[in-house]
């Protein structure tokens, strides 16, 4: 049977193997037992030494090199992480996970990109460790870690952290008078009197199941590291000075984001990708050119929000959206939202001034919107803390202009070739590249 700890981490079992961990010193040491347990599991590949955790700090920067790579490497082999799947190895990773989440809390807080790597890296490893399982083991040990995490009936307000952070929509719960219903018991209950026609055996399966449950129980898991880094990071500041082994492995977390990033995100390397580069005027579409002079007609609001804003911040920090169709938020590839400070927003706040009437002058508000389009919710200030809780918006296809924005469009030569003002944009910086490159020979 697999333990608890190797899907919940801060379960009384996880909390217990980090008491008898012992000296600190030996996080350092190389450890023959951890060593042999990689080699044994299936479907490892032992042949690349370089793959091999050492020892726990490298177990801890394997375990988030793993997901980093998951998300963004279009090669990603998960034979060489595949021990992280291995229940045998939960001892090792509870130690990793939490030198991971001091290191962070210490270092860099719960409202960082380390944070958010280190809180999603849990939500998908616990995700990808159930679905290895049977289904009647997973369904034990789902059961199992929900009882200790919730209390006997819940209400819904239990969950405000993690509806307000949007991890779980209200629509995803079934709830009767205030508590949420997980139980098959609790559902024939409320619910198998009023269901006609249809059986509520099959109904609880459909709305519930197994599913919701696992839902819910990754998502407090993943709650509460974030709360853990949260509560490190305070402390942090308030009492004692940093471990520097944790300082050093915070150094070393933020160079494999970096050199991810760099990698596969913001600077790219690998064939015929586009790099986020500082925008080009030269290279934009007709109709992209036309609402930056201004909108001095209808659709004025639409065009500076729904197709400016998008348009730009994909243009400048992620152009290979559509060729890579891999979903990145803004902090991904400008993790201080230095490049939306200094570059994207003067842009479209420029615009949104030049249009008749200016656009903040009669709608402050909008501002609100701008951000939201951006996937930073909807307030006023851009902030970290709040990246995720609406989508980054992509930018409109030209069909969608010329059927919602019909008096952008304004078609061109290059405009025949292409489906999205993005292609357009790639194409042009491609076309003047060419350009300058054949003026130096
Ligand atoms: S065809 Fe597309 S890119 Fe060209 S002006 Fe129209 S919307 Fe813009």
């Amino acid at each position: 049977m697999v333990r608890v700890a190797f899907i919940n981490p801060f379960s009384e079992e996880g909390r217990q193997m980090v008491r008898e961990l012992g000296n600190i010193k030996s996080l350092y040491e190389e450890n023959a037992h951890l060593i042999n347990l990689v080699n044994r599991s299936r479907s490892q590949d032992i042949s690349d030494e370089g793959s091999i955790p050492h020892n726990h700090i490298d177990m801890a920067l394997k375990r988030l090199e793993w997901y980093m790579k998951k998300k963004n490497d279009p090669s990603f082999d998960y034979r060489k992480y595949a021990y992280l799947l291995d229940p045998e190895i939960t001892k090792f990773d509870v130690i990793a996970f939490y030198l991971l989440s001091q290191a962070i809390g210490v270092k860099f807080g719960p409202n960082s990109r380390e944070s958010r790597a280190m809180v999603e890296s849990q939500g998908k490893l616990m995700e990808s460790r159930l679905g290895e399982l049977f289904k009647s083991e997973k369904r034990v040990l789902v059961a199992q870690i929900l009882n200790s995490l919730l209390m006997d009936e819940v209400k819904w307000t239990f969950f405000e952290d993690l509806l307000s952070s949007k991890k779980i929509k209200l629509p995803d719960l079934i709830i009767d008078q205030g508590n949420i219903i997980l139980n098959k018991e609790d559902f024939m209950e409320s619910f198998s009197s009023k269901i006609k026609h249809r059986d509520p055996d099959k109904m609880y399966n459909l709305l519930v199941g197994d599913h919701i449950k696992e839902l819910i129980m990754t998502k407090m898991i993943m709650q509460k590291t974030e709360n853990y880094i949260s509560t490190v990071y305070e402390k942090s500041r308030r009492e004692v000075e940093p471990n520097p082994l944790l300082l050093e492995l915070a150094e070393e977390i933020s160079k494999i984001l970096s050199e991810t990033t760099m990698s596969y995100g913001y600077g790219g390397s690998y064939g015929g990708e586009v790099k986020a580069s500082p925008l080009n005027p030269k290279a934009f579409p007709p109709c992209v050119k036309t609402v930056l002079e201004g909108i001095k007609s209808g659709g004025r609001n639409d065009a500076i929000i729904l197709f400016l804003t998008p348009f730009l911040s994909y243009a400048r920090l992620y152009p290979d959206v559509f060729r890579r169709n891999v979903t990145m938020k803004v902090s991904d590839v400008d993790p201080q939202l230095k490049v939306v400070e200094n570059e994207i927003l003067p842009l479209v706040y420029g615009a949104a001034e030049r249009c008749s009437p200016p656009l903040f002058e009669d709608q402050p508000q909008e501002k609100v919107n701008i951000n939201a389009k951006m996937g930073f919710g909807m307030h006023t200030q851009i902030e970290l803390k709040h990246e995720g809780e609406t989508t980054w918006y992509t930018p409109m296809s030209c069909e969608k202009v010329k059927l919602h924005l019909p008096s952008l469009c304004k078609p061109d030569e290059t405009c025949k070739k292409i489906g999205n003002p993005l292609s357009y944009y790639i194409r042009k910086l491609r076309e003047i590249k060419g350009d300058e490159d054949g003026s130096e020979d």
